[in-house]
């Protein structure tokens, strides 16, 4: 099976995907275990430096 476009595209059409495609959308939050920070999930916590419950950085 190969690439096949079923339409072309309009010049409007494809500019307006190409525009949304930078957007950030809201970053997705958790609340960390350890220090009730606000944390992005499955990242070393930026306030206290620990994943999965264990100390990974030295906290600041
Ligand atoms: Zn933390």
């Amino acid at each position: 099976m190969s690439i096949c476009p079923k339409g072309r595209v309009s010049k409007s059409r494809g500019r307006m995907r190409r525009a949304n495609s930078w957007k950030i959308d809201t970053p997705t939050l958790v609340t960390c275990p350890k220090c009730g920070e606000l944390m992005i999930p499955h990242r070393v916590c930026r306030s206290c430096g620990s994943y999965k419950k264990q100390t990974v950085l030295d906290a600041k």
